[in-house]
């Protein structure tokens, strides 16, 4: 499908070809649904929600709910005031959420629909809650979606107190559900008083129970966001995505936060529980230990078939970093790093981390960049493996790598949602899928003579 992707690589800057991320609104919904509750609106056409609604149910393999203000030709030319004014009388009626969580889309940016206006004139009933946030989709990705919402829902509901509550606030990042049980199982084992917002576990990877319940149990119950403006201290993981939602926090409550990279691999799941037990004093517990043990074992064992081996890494900001992170550790070299979603910040992290391998030389880093140059990258030099979304598949097929797939979205896969990449479970995970795909070309590709039984 991609064999005729030149190598000549040519300066664009109008034109993105296999882009590397989605619009704004998906990650502010997804965000939403983080919120027990909480029904998600997107003030626009039907197709923008529907979209983005089909792309969380394809990663997550679960409904994800959300309302349109259905915008037709007469909001476009009049403003969509009255259309969202009546989508949230009609929700309230027929859905009964507790919060709706409206957020824009291109059209009712570009006619400047002013929802803070409108949220104010709307009839709310009485213990109910509506919060917006802008979600423009022609700047940005996904990842300002998703933090836009988290700093929309602080904005309107974290409450400064004089008294600390003595909680850990947990800004979990852009993750799976699978990765924020493991966040709180980590926070659990340090005996972390903690509130998770947003929290899609229990939401997003629900069971079956046979009666469908339009609000799961899961998400972060509205009481504690409140309660977010009174926190010990927030510990924010995700260095790129969770900065705004800090500074709104800060600016509004005065809570400040230990900003750290997504723990992905040893040093960084090290560095999120050291945050965690400098506040709670407690012991690391042995049963860490002996994962952490186990890890670095596995690390060890391996490192023979993939030391010195090169990695493309593609996809939202602060999961590469993290999964390159993991990859050094491993020995290899993260010799591609890209992500579609355009901040400066991600080169200059990305740069501070190879430096600090001597690697820096051998590496090259993008931030809004996409597949096609990423697949031009291969072309003049390869790599042995691919390690992202779905959307790498065509170049995985063309130029015969192995890939393994992580981070948001995977379409073609199951399960990957509720099994964590994060913490020394999630290394374990990665390290393994990493090695077989490597292990599993080399079988295929081999001679015979050279087919190893016992590695
Ligand atoms: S029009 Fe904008 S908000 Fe709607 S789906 Fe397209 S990029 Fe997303």
């Amino acid at each position: 499908m991609l064999d005729l992707t030149p190598k000549e690589i040519t300066e664009r800057k109008a034109l993105r070809i296999n882009p590397c991320k989605t619009c704004q609104p998906v990650g502010a919904l997804y965000c939403a649904l983080g919120v027990h509750k909480c029904m998600p609106h997107s003030h626009g056409s039907q197709g923008c929600v529907s979209y983005h609604r089909s792309v969380l149910a394809r990663h997550f393999k679960e409904p994800a709910i959300a309302t349109t203000s259905s915008f037709s030709e007469g909001a476009c030319v009049f403003g969509g005031g009255s259309n969202v004014k009546t989508a949230v009388k009609n929700i309230f009626d027929i859905y009964d959420p507790d919060i709706i969580a409206c957020h824009t889309t291109c059209l009712s940016e570009t006619i400047g629909d002013d929802l803070n206006t409108y949220i104010q004139q709307m009839d709310i009933p009485t213990g109910k809650m509506v919060i917006h946030c802008n979600t423009p989709s022609y700047v940005g990705s996904h990842i300002n979606g998703f933090f836009n919402m988290m700093a929309g829902f602080i904005e309107y509901l974290a409450e400064k107190a004089d008294i600390c509550n003595g909680k850990i606030g947990i800004f979990p990042g852009f993750v799976n559900p699978g990765d924020m049980r493991e966040m709180k199982r980590i926070a659990e084992l340090v005996k972390a008083d903690y509130i998770m917002f947003p929290d899609t576990s229990g939401v997003m990877d629900a069971p079956i129970t046979g009666r469908y319940s339009m609000y799961p149990k899961g998400g972060t119950k509205i009481a504690d966001i409140k309660k977010l403006g009174a926190v010990r201290r927030i510990i924010a993981l995700g260095e790129i995505t969770e900065q705004e939602p800090c500074m709104v926090l800060k600016r509004k409550c005065n809570i400040e936060s230990d900003i750290m990279p997504l723990p992905i691999g040893i040093t960084n799941t090290d560095a999120y529980i050291m945050s965690l037990t400098r506040l709670t004093n407690a012991e690391v517990p042995y049963s860490l230990e002996e994962e952490r043990g186990q890890i670095v074992d596995i690390m060890l064992d391996s490192s023979a078939h993939v030391f010195g081996k090169k990695a493309a890494i593609y996809g939202d900001p602060d999961t590469v970093l993290g999964i390159a992170a993991l990859v050094l550790e491993m020995g290899m070299i993260p010799k591609y790093m890209l992500t579609g979603t355009p901040m400066d910040s991600f080169s200059k992290k990305a740069q501070v981390l190879l430096n600090k391998y001597g690697v820096a030389d051998q590496c090259q880093v993008k931030a809004a960049g996409d597949l096609f140059e990423l697949h031009q990258w291969i072309k003049n030099e390869t790599v042995d493996i691919l390690i992202g979304t779905t959307y790498g598949k065509q170049i995985a097929k063309a130029e015969d790598i192995p890939m393994v797939r992580a981070g948001f979205p995977v379409l073609d896969r199951h399960a990957h949602a509720l099994q964590p990449i994060v913490g020394y479970k999630g290394a374990l995970r990665l390290v393994e899928m990493i090695l077989n795909a490597i292990l599993d070309k080399q079988d295929r590709i081999c001679a015979d003579e050279d087919l190893e039984i016992v590695l």
